[in-house]
């Protein structure tokens, strides 16, 4: 079923780009139709290029947030809505990666209700999930996993307006990967898990795999069941690694 799923290659450029850098995403933009036709192309960048980053898409690929509030508007310094990133140009928005979860003290309920906000803003929710190495070793990957989904997805999601993605938080930025049995096992599962919590939908949702996917790796990460794209850091900083990657789907 998972074969019938348009994948999805997404970047995520954290806390990195000035306006130089949309010479990137220009790059990526002009690549993307032929390099990676088979799949929809997302990047990231901060906020502050939001609105530069799509007019340099051109509309050839998708511009997306890292993070949202989870109110509309109102006395938040520093924190940007849903619907202002809607504004901004955007039509994804990342939601409880690890970095978030860990240095902002975010909890699944929050990052449900941040996800529910960006449903809410006519944006599409890429939930992150993922076990840290201690968990993993204490054999309990599933379990947190498993914990994550039922309480940080959003109610009343689509497999238009939502896409999961399972990031292992010991493989985000170290060049350590899961074996392709392990991500197998647990994208199997996260598939299972959504299929109940999403009856009809849960079928269809994507789901990406992050952490360390580079273009020496992304062809064996990407061909594993229910593998749906990959949602990438440091390797979707430069237009040459991510379509390296990219190009997994040409
Ligand atoms: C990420 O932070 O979402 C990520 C996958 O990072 P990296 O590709 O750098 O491991």
């Amino acid at each position: 079923m998972s074969n019938a799923i348009r994948p999805l290659a997404a970047g995520n450029w954290k806390m990195n780009g000035v306006t130089a850098s949309l010479a990137e995403i220009k790059a990526i933009a002009e690549a993307a139709a032929t390099e990676a036709g088979g799949a929809d192309v997302l990047i990231c960048p901060p906020a502050t290029l939001i609105s530069a980053a799509r007019a340099a898409a051109g509309g050839k690929i998708a511009i997306g947030g890292q993070d949202c509030h989870a109110k509309p508007s109102g006395a938040h310094t520093g924190d940007i809505s849903a619907e202002q990133l809607k504004d901004a140009g955007a039509s994804h928005v990342i939601v409880g990666h690890s970095e978030r979860r860990a240095d902002h003290g975010e909890s699944d309920e929050a990052v449900r209700a941040k996800a529910e906000a960006a449903l809410r803003a006519g944006l599409t929710a890429i939930v992150c999930v993922g076990e840290t190495h201690l968990q993993r070793e204490a054999g309990q990957t599933l379990t947190v996993v498993g914990r994550q989904l039922s309480g940080s997805l959003p109610h009343g999601a689509t497999a238009q307006n939502l896409v999961v993605a399972y990031e292992p938080v010991w493989a985000i930025g170290t060049g350590l990967t899961p074996t392709p049995a392990d991500v197998a096992e647990v994208h199997g599962f996260i598939r299972h898990e959504l299929v109940d919590l999403m009856p009809g939908e849960g079928a269809k949702v994507r789901i990406l795999y992050g952490g360390s996917v580079k273009p020496s790796n992304a062809a064996e990460l990407m061909a594993v069941g229910n593998v749906n794209g990959a949602l990438v850091g440091g390797a979707s900083l430069t237009a040459k690694d991510f379509m390296g990657i990219a190009s997994v789907y040409k």
